[in-house]
C-alpha cells in the first residue's frame, strides 16, 4: 500500500534528548557522531554524543545496509552443503540527511527491484529512517539533482529546523508508532509552525554557496555528445586512480568476492567486499580481455554510470548532490567542476570572475 503523508507533529528542541534517549530503549541507535573535524554514522552509547547539526558524515549511511564487508555464505568442500543463514538486527538511523534518503531510495531500486536480494530486504525491514533537515556547504549541489529535500518515499520520520522546534514530518506506519510510543514529547501543529516549515524549504534553496550549481537538464545526452572530449583526459591525468570517490557515494553498490578457505580446506567462506571501477584491474577478466585499460576511460566510467547507466536502468540519476566525493578527493577533483566544464563552463574563470566582482 502506497503511504502518504498527512500528519506532522511539532518536536520541541529541549525534548531532543529525551527523544533519542527514548529512540535508544526503542532499538540500536544508530546516528552521526563528531570524529575529529569530521563526521561519521555510529552506533550511539550516550545519546549526548549525537551531533544533529552536521554537515556531512565521510561515509553514507549506506554502511548500515550494505556493510562494506561481509560474508555472503560458507560451504563445505567435503559434502558442498551451503550455509545461507545470515543475522539481522532491528535498527533506528536517526539524522540522515535529504540526498542520503535519496540514496537509499536508490539502493532499494538496485537490491529490491529484480531479483530482490533477500538480506537486503530483511536489513530494510527491520531499519527505521529518521532523517534530518540541513544546510548547504561548498560541495553540495542537491538542489541540481532534485534531492535537496525528501520525497515521502523511502522513510518513517523526517524533522525539519523551524527555530525552537522540529516540524516532525510522519512518512509511515513505523513513523507513526514510533510518535505514538513517546507522544508525550511531541505538541500539535499551529498554524505559525506550518508557516514556518514552508519558509524552511526557500531558506535551504537561498543557502547553496556553489559559484554555479550545475545545470543537470538533459545530461545524459551531454554526457554521451561529449564522450571524446578532453575533459576526461585532463580529469583523469590528475586522478589517482584510489576508488575514494565510489567508496564514499551514497549510491555506488560495486562489489567484488573472494573465497576464504580455512586451514584444513574443509570450509570456505564467501566474503564481498565493495571495490570501485576506479581501480586498474576493476575491468580486467577472465582470459586477459581488459575492458578499461586506461585511466581516462575509468574516469569518464564513473560519470557515465552516474548520469547514463542509472537513468537508463531505474529511471534516477545516480548521483544525489551529496558531495562527498568532491569534499573527499585527494586530487581535489570536483565533479561539479567537471559537469560544468562539460557545459563549457569554466569553475576557475567563474570564480575569478565572482570574486573580482565582489572586490569592486
Ligand atoms: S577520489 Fe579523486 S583521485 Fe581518487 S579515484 Fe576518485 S577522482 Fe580519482
Ligand atoms: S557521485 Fe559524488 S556527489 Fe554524487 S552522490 Fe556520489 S559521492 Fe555524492
Amino acid at each position: 500500500m502506497d503511504f502518504h503523508i498527512e500528519r506532522a507533529k511539532v518536536l520541541p528542541k529541549s525534548n531532543l534528548a529525551k527523544f533519542l534517549e527514548g529512540l535508544k530503549n526503542l532499538s540500536t541507535l544508530i546516528a552521526p557522531v563528531k570524529k575529529g573535524d569530521k563526521f561519521i554514522f555510529s552506533e550511539i552509547e550516550k545519546v549526548s554524543d549525537v551531533a544533529v547539526n552536521y554537515t556531512r558524515t565521510i561515509l553514507p549511511p549506506k554502511k548500515f545496509l550494505v556493510p562494506y564487508r561481509r560474508e555472503r555464505f560458507s560451504y563445505s568442500t567435503d559434502t558442498l552443503q551451503f550455509n545461507k543463514e545470515f543475522k539481522v538486527r532491528d535498527q533506528i538511523i536517526f539524522g540522515v540527511h535529504s540526498c542520503d534518503l535519496h540514496g537509499i531510495s536508490i539502493l532499494d531500486s538496485v537490491y529490491l527491484k529484480e531479483n530482490p536480494d533477500p538480506r537486503y530486504l530483511e536489513i530494510r525491514k527491520r531499519t527505521v529512517l529518521i532523517g534530518i533537515s540541513c544546510m548547504p556547504d561548498e560541495f553540495c549541489f542537491c538542489l541540481s539533482t532534485g534531492t535537496a529535500f525528501p520525497d515521502g518515499a523511502n522513510w518513517d520520520l523526517f524533522l525539519t529546523d523551524i527555530g525552537a522546534d522540529y516540524f516532525v514530518t510522519i512518512g509511515s506506519p513505523k513513523g507513526d508508532e514510533i510518535v505514538l510510543k513517546l507522544r508525550k514529547l511531541f505538541k500539535d501543529i499551529e498554524k505559525k509552525d506550518l508557516y514556518l516549515y514552508k519558509e524552511s524549504t526557500s531558506k535551504k534553496k537561498k543557502a547553496f554557496k556553489l559559484e554555479k550549481l550545475p545545470d543537470l537538464e538533459r545530461i545524459s545526452q551531454l554526457i554521451e555528445l561529449e564522450y571524446d572530449s578532453e575533459v576526461w583526459k585532463e580529469g583523469s591525468e590528475r586522478c589517482l586512480g584510489c576508488g575514494t570517490c565510489t567508496n564514499v557515494c551514497p549510491t555506488c553498490f560495486c562489489y567484488t568476492s573472494v573465497d576464504v578457505p580455512t586451514l584444513d580446506g574443509k570450509k570456505v567462506k564467501r566474503i564481498e567486499f565493495t571495490t570501485s571501477c576506479q581501480y586498474p584491474y576493476y575491468s580486467l577478466v577472465a582470459g586477459g580481455h581488459y575492458f578499461k585499460p586506461d585511466r581516462a576511460s575509468r574516469f569518464k566510467h564513473r560519470y557515465y554510470h552516474k548520469f547514463v547507466g542509472y537513468p537508463y536502468q531505474i529511471e534516477k540519476l545516480g548521483c544525489v548532490g551529496c558531495g562527498r566525493c568532491s569534499a573527499e578527493c585527494p586530487a581535489g577533483i570536483s565533479i561539479v567542476e567537471t559537469i560544468n566544464r562539460l557545459r563549457g563552463i569554466d569553475e576557475k574563470e567563474l570564480r575569478e570572475a565572482t570574486e573580482q566582482a565582489s572586490s569592486r
